[in-house]
């Protein structure tokens, strides 16, 4: 079972990355350092709905 997820910007909150993860091996929450083109610059993003 696979969870699709999206990864959202911390800071200006936009979703710019989508992925997919396994739901029973990790409980934790992601949260990964990726460019954000609205914010031009490198932001924390962390794992959201899509
Ligand atoms: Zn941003």
């Amino acid at each position: 079972m696979r969870d699709l997820i999206a990864f959202q910007c911390e800071q200006c909150k936009r979703k710019n990355y989508t992925g997919s993860r396994n739901k029973k091996k990790s409980t934790e929450k992601f949260a990964n350092k990726k460019f954000c083109p609205a914010c031009r610059s490198h932001t924390l993003h962390k794992e959201a709905k899509v």
